[in-house]
């Protein structure tokens, strides 16, 4: 069943809720959905721990696809809790989702009419052959 982007920014919105879990660590604060190349649905929320500990919502929704054994993602989409307004992902997230996916097509929802693949917002890509190269 395909998914618009405006079914999975409401996905994002669902679970985009800030809450606290404990006195150092709150959780919601923004929300991701993506949509895999089989159709499915998943959903994850950042995490902020006083520490400096956490992690943005696209990695947790990525962790969830993992888990149902999916690895191909059709399109990503993240929410502030505050404002439902959409984020794009950072750069970390960005190299994330590439290095889960190795496709830079995947699609990054910007607003509900426009998304863009990832590639056009990660130009050039962490290597493991570069990393190896010699000097
Ligand atoms: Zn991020």
């Amino acid at each position: 069943m395909p998914q618009s982007n405006a079914d999975l920014i409401r996905a994002a919105k669902k679970v985009a809720r800030f809450r606290r879990a404990t006195d150092e660590v709150t959780f919601g604060h923004v929300g991701a959905a993506l949509l895999t190349d089989k159709g499915n649905v998943y959903t994850g929320v950042s995490v902020d721990a006083w520490c400096g500990l956490g992690f943005c919502a696209e990695p947790s929704a990525i962790s969830s696809m993992l888990a149902n054994g999916e690895h191909r993602i059709k399109k990503i989409v993240a929410v502030n809790s505050r404002n439902g307004a959409i984020l794009p992902p950072c750069g970390r997230c960005r190299e994330f989702i590439y290095q889960v996916t190795s496709d830079k097509s995947v699609k990054v929802i910007l607003t509900e009419g426009r998304e863009v693949p990832l590639g056009k917002l990660l130009p050039e890509q962490w290597q493991e052959k570069a990393f190896k190269r010699r000097h």
